[in-house]
C-alpha cells in the first residue's frame, strides 16, 4: 500500500515505509480494463448512473441522492452553484464519513456571463493558539493517528461559510433553498450499502471511541448491516437552523459554543482504549472564519486553458506544473510507454517543487508564478532522461533567473491515496460550471460527532507536516495559529477558445494530483473521452522510488514496458477492503456545445458514483 497515514509520521523521507507485500496482491477489477471493454460492458459492479447525456444541466458525484438533490436544484431555477451547494450538502447526509459541515474545501468556479474563472477557499484553518508543536508530545511526533483522532486535529470549519459565500455571490437562490433536499434527505433517511459499511469498518475504532458518533452511525458499536435505514434528524435540524440564521449558526451561535466545547471535551466513550487528547479551538476561532478567494491557477496545455485552485492546495501548482513539463512532449505521437514515462517523471519533479514549496502563502512565500512559468518547467524538463530518475529527486529553484537544470539531491515526500474525499462537478444551462473537491480529510475524521448536531468533526491539521524532516531545510507546512495545511485538493476546469470544454476532480489524498493530471492526459494527449479518463487504470509517482498503481495498471503491457526499457519501478495499492484497492473517485462533466451536457462519474471505484443531467437525451 501506500505510505499508510496511520504508521508514519509526517515528513518522512520519500521511501520510508513503502513495503508491498507480493502476497497480497489483489486481482484485477474487471472494470479497470476500462469503459468500451468487454470487461467494462459486463461488469456487474459498474455504476447503473456512471455516466449521462443530456441538457438543460449536469451533476456528477459520488452518490446518487446527492447528485439527484444537485439536479432538483437546477429544476428549480437553481444555477451550477446552487446546484453544487444543494449536493455537498446532500452528501453530507448520506456521505457523512467523506463530507458535511465539519470539513471544508476548495470550489472552483466558471461564471458564464464574466467569462472568469473564480475559486473560493473554504478550507480549515488552524486555531489561533496553534504553534509549530501542534502535534508534539515530550518532544516526539505524535503517530498519526494518535493525532487523528483528537480535538487537536481539528480545524475550524469552512464548508458552510463557502457555501454562504457562493451562493450569496454567484447563485440565483438562497443557502436555505439549496439546503431543502439535504434537509429532506437527512429526515427520510437513506439506504445502508457496501461501501458505507467498509468505510464505516475503515474507522470503526475511532467511531467507537465518541459517544455521539456511536449514536449517530454504529448499533451496539458495529456498523449498521446493509440495507439499513440510516436517518439523521439532528443533521435535518442543523441545516434548517443554518438555513433559517445563515452561516453565523454555525461560526457565532449555538453550533459554535457545540463545536468548541466538543473540541476541548470530546465526548469519549469509557470503553474505548483510545487516548483522546483535546484541542485548543475557541469560539472566537469560528467566530473569525473568512472564506478566501484567491485567483485561480492557469496553464495552457494543448490549446487548452487549464483552471485550478492556487495555495493553499498544492493541487492546481503541482498539476500546472507538470503540464508545462509535459507539452515539451509530443505525448499523442510518441509510444503509450514513453508518454507515461514523461508523466510519471514529470509528476517526480513536480513533487518535489510542491513538497518544498507550498503551504500557506499568507505564511510562507510560495514561488507560484515559477512554478506555473513553463521557462521554470523547462529547467525541470531538461532533467528528464529516457530512464527512470532516482527518488528522491532535489526540488528546483523556481526563482527568476532560473537557474538551469539543477543536480538532484535530497528532498522530502510523502504520499497516501485514502479516498476520503468526495468531488462534486455541476454545470448549468446558463453555461456556468463548478468543480467543488471537499472532505474532513479521513473517513469520519476524527471520528468525533458534534453531540445533537449529526455531524463529524474534521481532521484536517494532520495535513500538516507534525515536525520537519530536516531542519537544514525550511519546511514551509507547520502548523501556526490560523494557518492553513497544504491540501491536494484539485478541483479543475479547463476551457478552449474561452468555452469550458470539461471540469472534473477526484478523492485520495496526495494522488488527487496524480489522478487528475492522468484523466487530463488521457483526455487530452491520449483519445480518450472523459468516460474512459475516469475508468482507465491509474498509476502516479510522488517523487517517491517507485510510482504507486492499481492492479489494473501493473496488468497492462505499458507496465512491463516501462519497467523494462525506461527502469520504472511500481507498487501496488492494496489493503483489507476493496476500497484500499483502488486510487481516486473522480466525476466529471463534458460540455459538448450547443448546450449538451456529459456527466461522467467514476463507474466501480467506491462503489460506483452518479452522474446525472436534467433532460436526458434519447
Ligand atoms: N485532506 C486531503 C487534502 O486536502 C484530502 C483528503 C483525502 O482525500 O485524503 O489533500
Amino acid at each position: 500500500m501506500l505510505v499508510p497515514k496511520r504508521s508514519r509520521p509526517r515528513a518522512v523521507a520519500a521511501g520510508a515505509g513503502l513495503a508491498v507485500v507480493c502476497s497480497l496482491l489483489v486481482p484485477a477489477l474487471p472494470a479497470h480494463a476500462g469503459p468500451g471493454s468487454p470487461a467494462a460492458a459486463s461488469d456487474p459492479h459498474r455504476s447503473p448512473h456512471a455516466v449521462a447525456t443530456g441538457h438543460g444541466g449536469a451533476v456528477a458525484s459520488v452518490d446518487l441522492d446527492a447528485s439527484r438533490a444537485g439536479i432538483a436544484t437546477l429544476r428549480r431555477g437553481g444555477n451550477a452553484v446552487d446546484a453544487a451547494v444543494a449536493t455537498a450538502a446532500a452528501l453530507g447526509v448520506t456521505e457523512p464519513y467523506v463530507a458535511g459541515p465539519g470539513g471544508g474545501g476548495f470550489m472552483v468556479v466558471y461564471l458564464a456571463r464574466q467569462h472568469r474563472v473564480v475559486t473560493i477557499d473554504g478550507r480549515e484553518t488552524c486555531p489561533a493558539a496553534c504553534t509549530h508543536d501542534l502535534f508534539v508530545e515530550n518532544g516526539s511526533p505524535l503517530a498519526f493517528e494518535e493525532a487523528r483522532h483528537s480535538g487537536l486535529a481539528v480545524g475550524v470549519p469552512g464548508m458552510v461559510a463557502q457555501w454562504a459565500r457562493a451562493v450569496h455571490r454567484y447563485g440565483n437562490r438562497r443557502l436555505a433553498d439549496d439546503l431543502g433536499p439535504a434537509i429532506h434527505r437527512a429526515e427520510r433517511g437513506f439506504r445502508v450499502d457496501d461501501t458505507f459499511v467498509q468505510e464505516t469498518r475503515k474507522s470503526l475504532t475511532d467511531l467507537q471511541a465518541f459517544t455521539s458518533s456511536r449514536r449517530l452511525f454504529l448499533r451496539h458499536g458495529q456498523p449498521l448491516p446493509v440495507g439499513a435505514r440510516l436517518r439523521n434528524p439532528d443533521l435535518a435540524r442543523t441545516y434548517r437552523m443554518i438555513a433559517r440564521h445563515g452561516a453565523s449558526y454555525l461560526y457565532d451561535g449555538p453550533l459554535a459554543a457545540a463545536i468548541a466545547h466538543t473540541v476541548q471535551h470530546p465526548p469519549v466513550w469509557t470503553g474505548t482504549a483510545l487516548t483522546v487528547r483535546p484541542g485548543i479551538m475557541t469560539r472566537r476561532d469560528l467566530r473569525g472564519y473568512h472564506p478566501e478567494q484567491p485567483a485561480p491557477t492557469h496553464v495552457r496545455y494543448r490549446g487548452h486553458d487549464v483552471y485550478g485552485m492556487a495555495p493553499p492546495s498544492s493541487g492546481g501548482s503541482t498539476t500546472g506544473e507538470a503540464l508545462n513539463i509535459l507539452s515539451g512532449y509530443p505525448m499523442a505521437t510518441e509510444s503509450r510507454t514513453l508518454a507515461m514515462h514523461h508523466y510519471l517523471e514529470a509528476l517526480r519533479y513536480s513533487f518535489a517543487d510542491r513538497n518544498r514549496y507550498v503551504g500557506d502563502p499568507d505564511y510562507v512565500d510560495v514561488p507560484l508564478h515559477g512554478l506555473l512559468d513553463p521557462a521554470y518547467a523547462a529547467t525541470r524538463r531538461c532533467l528528464i532522461t529516457d530512464q527512470a530518475a532516482a527518488s528522491p529527486v532535489a526540488p528546483g529553484d523556481p526563482y527568476r533567473p532560473y537557474s538551469g537544470c539543477s543536480s538532484p539531491g535530497a528532498a522530502a515526500a510523502a504520499a497516501d491515496h485514502e479516498q476520503s474525499t468526495n468531488n462534486v462537478v455541476t454545470a448549468d444551462r446558463w453555461g456556468n460550471v463548478v468543480a467543488y473537491t471537499n472532505t474532513i480529510e479521513q473517513f469520519a475524521g476524527t471520528g468525533m460527532a458534534v453531540p445533537g448536531y449529526g455531524f463529524l468533526l474534521n481532521n484536517e491539521m494532520t495535513d500538516f507536516d507534525f515536525a520537519a524532516a530536516d531542519p537544514t531545510v525550511p519546511d514551509v507546512n507547520l502548523p501556526e495559529g490560523g494557518k492553513i495545511p497544504r491540501s491536494s485538493m484539485n478541483p479543475t476546469i479547463v476551457l478552449r477558445h474561452g468555452t469550458p470544454v470539461f471540469a472534473v476532480g477526484s478523492p485520495g489524498g496526495a494522488t488527487i494530483i496524480t489522478t487528475v493530471l492522468q484523466i487530463l492526459v488521457n483526455r487530452l494527449d491520449l483519445g480518450m473521452s472523459l468516460e474512459q479518463a475516469i475508468a482507465a487504470p491509474r498509476v502516479g509517482n510522488f517523487n517517491t522510488p517507485t510510482s504507486f498503481a492499481e492492479q489494473g495498471f501493473l496488468d497492462t503491457a505499458v507496465a512491463r514496458r516501462l519497467t523494462r526499457l525506461h527502469g520504472q519501478q511500481f507498487s501496488v495499492v492494496t489493503g483489507p477492503l476493496q476500497i484500499d484497492q483502488e486510487i481516486g473517485a473522480a466525476t466529471g462533466v463534458e460540455l459538448l456545445g450547443h448546450g449538451r451536457l456529459r456527466a461522467d462519474a467514476e463507474p466501480v471505484r467506491r462503489g460506483g458514483g452518479a452522474a446525472l443531467v436534467v433532460r436526458t437525451q434519447r
